[in-house]
């Protein structure tokens, strides 16, 4: 009975300590060593519940943890520092703050870019300066996506398209949608509300890429749905059903069929040029 007691209060003990920010208790003790014993009860403690600071004595005997070690001080005045940004302690702070540039870390704390760093390291925060100037490349380039209605695919007046996803610039949105994000145009239409009638790339570059390397691909996407290559969905399938295989637009199907095929491109034997 009292061995079950003491097992449930100790699990209850370490949701407590990974609530505070702590893997287990054991890390909360260990990362308080210098405070004042009645701070790690403020900080552990749940109204109603009497604890004293013989909870604090008790943990820290218990991981052999000896308190005000050298470097404690000045460890516990950057957790009161934490505190007064609005954080536990300082691993909650360096952990939260983790998606942040360096310079704002170091702005909101009044300390030095490196400082920032060394703590990020310290406690296994993967986010490097480097990281950090990429997060906010990201927030600058996905300014005003989510303000994009259903429906609405931005152009450029270079013809470049952006990707609603991520908000890069791309003359083939269609290939860097699915490099970069795994998303088929089907889907990328899907995603947006984008007709079908919407072209995913810059149609002066799609006339350049067309012409060259649209065959071998097509043919692909026709034989993932067991079609012997493009030409022969062109022959069986309606506009609609050609567009949704081959993943293009209607408009597209329908410029297809207006162009004379390349002399190599007739019969059905004709083998993939990028098979295998
Ligand atoms: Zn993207």
């Amino acid at each position: 009975m009292a061995q079950g007691g003491r097992a449930a209060r100790r699990e209850e003990l370490e949701a407590r300590a990974r609530e505070c920010g702590y893997q287990s208790l054991e890390h909360l003790i260990r990362a308080t060593a210098a405070w004042p014993a009645a701070d790690v009860v403020a900080l552990v403690k749940r109204e109603p519940e009497q604890l004293t600071e013989r909870f604090t004595r008790h943990w820290r005997e218990v991981f052999n943890v000896t308190g005000a070690r050298r470097g404690g001080q000045a460890r516990a005045a950057l957790d009161t520092k934490a505190r007064e940004c609005g954080y536990k302690n300082l691993e909650q702070l360096i952990r939260r703050t983790a998606a942040w540039p360096i310079a704002e870390v170091a702005a909101l704390t009044g300390k030095t870019d490196s400082w920032v760093e060394h703590w990020r390291s310290a406690f296994s925060v993967t986010s490097t300066r480097h990281a950090a100037q990429a997060a906010r490349r990201a927030r600058t380039q996905t300014a005003g996506l989510k303000s994009l209605a259903a429906g609405e695919q931005p152009v450029g007046p270079d013809g470049k398209l952006r990707c609603r996803v991520c908000g890069v610039w791309r003359d083939l949105l269609d290939q860097h949608a699915l490099r970069a994000h795994g998303l088929t145009v089907l889907e990328y239409r899907r995603r947006f509300g984008l007709a079908n009638t919407v072209l995913l790339c810059n149609e002066a570059v799609w006339q350049g890429r067309d012409t060259d390397g649209w065959r071998p691909r097509y043919d692909r996407r026709a034989q993932a749905h067991g079609y012997i290559d493009a030409a022969d969905v062109l022959a069986r399938c309606t506009d609609e059903q050609a567009a949704a295989v081959l993943e293009v637009t209607v408009r597209t199907i329908k410029a297809r069929r207006a162009t004379p095929a390349p002399r190599a491109a007739t019969g059905a034997s004709r083998a993939p040029r990028q098979s295998g």
